[in-house]
């Protein structure tokens, strides 16, 4: 479904992906694992349209993502791809629901369809009695379940995660990590996980382990 090809990432002149292939399947849980500077957070956003490679190539489905560029970029990526964070990055004068709602709003499903989605998933991530709080009414954990509702309101092909439990307790850490499985279990989502976290990447289905630019197994 995702498929990566030959990707370098170069900064000035240094060369941080050295030539990297990937290839994720539908319902597939990777995680991205490795020491800090190998290259994970810059591989994870040329996966996501985040950032644009050197050279190499970036495929989901039929759609060439690395000739993006612009409002069609903006678009492809609200619609296709969801991201988590190691901060949750909620807008803080809106409600939980709200905050589910935005992106949804952005890509013009009409707004009785998205705020019915938006109370179906934040239900799902057993967060129907928080719909109207606010970001700093939540703990962190709830926090991060409705960052995880807002990043799957567009039914995104992939979910790509950039330390999402580095902010939480091992507890929390565990609970978001099971749910992302049974979400994986119930909606066939697919994720890309980048962690530092030695427990939970063992669970995934795959990892990659990243060295010096480079995958590495
Ligand atoms: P990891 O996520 O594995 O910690 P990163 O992908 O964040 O690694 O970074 C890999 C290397 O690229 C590091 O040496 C980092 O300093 C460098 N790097 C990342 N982003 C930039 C940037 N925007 N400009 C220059 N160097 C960068
Ligand atoms: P993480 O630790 O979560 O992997 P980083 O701290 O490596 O993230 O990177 C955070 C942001 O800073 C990213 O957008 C990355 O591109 C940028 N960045 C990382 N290293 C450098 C660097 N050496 N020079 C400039 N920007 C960098």
């Amino acid at each position: 479904m995702l498929v990566a090809r030959n990707l370098t990432k170069n900064y000035s002149n240094l060369q941080v992906l050295k030539g990297v292939d990937v290839t994720v399947g539908r319902g597939e849980i990777v995680t991205i694992v490795g020491s800090s500077g190998a290259g994970k957070s810059t591989l994870l956003h040329l996966l996501g349209t985040l950032d644009i490679p050197s050279s190499g190539e970036v495929w989901l489905e039929d759609v060439n993502l690395t000739t993006l560029r612009g409002n069609a970029l903006a678009d492809f990526r609200n619609k296709n791809i969801g991201f988590i964070f190691q901060f949750h990055h909620l807008l803080p004068e809106f409600s939980a629901l709200e905050n589910v709602c935005i992106p949804g709003f952005i890509a013009g499903t009409p707004k009785k369809e998205v705020r019915e989605r938006a109370r179906f998933l934040l239900s799902t991530l057993g967060l129907e009695s928080r719909v109207d709080h606010k970001p700093n009414e939540l703990s962190g954990g709830e926090q991060q379940r409705v960052a995880v509702a807002r990043a799957l309101i567009n039914s995104p092909a992939i979910v790509m995660a950039d330390e999402p439990t580095g902010n939480l307790d091992s507890k929390n850490a565990r609970e978001l990590h099971q749910l992302f499985l049974e979400l994986r279990d119930q909606f066939k989502q697919t994720f890309i996980i980048v962690t530092h976290n030695e427990e939970l990447a063992p669970l995934s289905d795959r990892q990659l382990v990243m060295k010096d630019g480079k995958i590495i197994n």
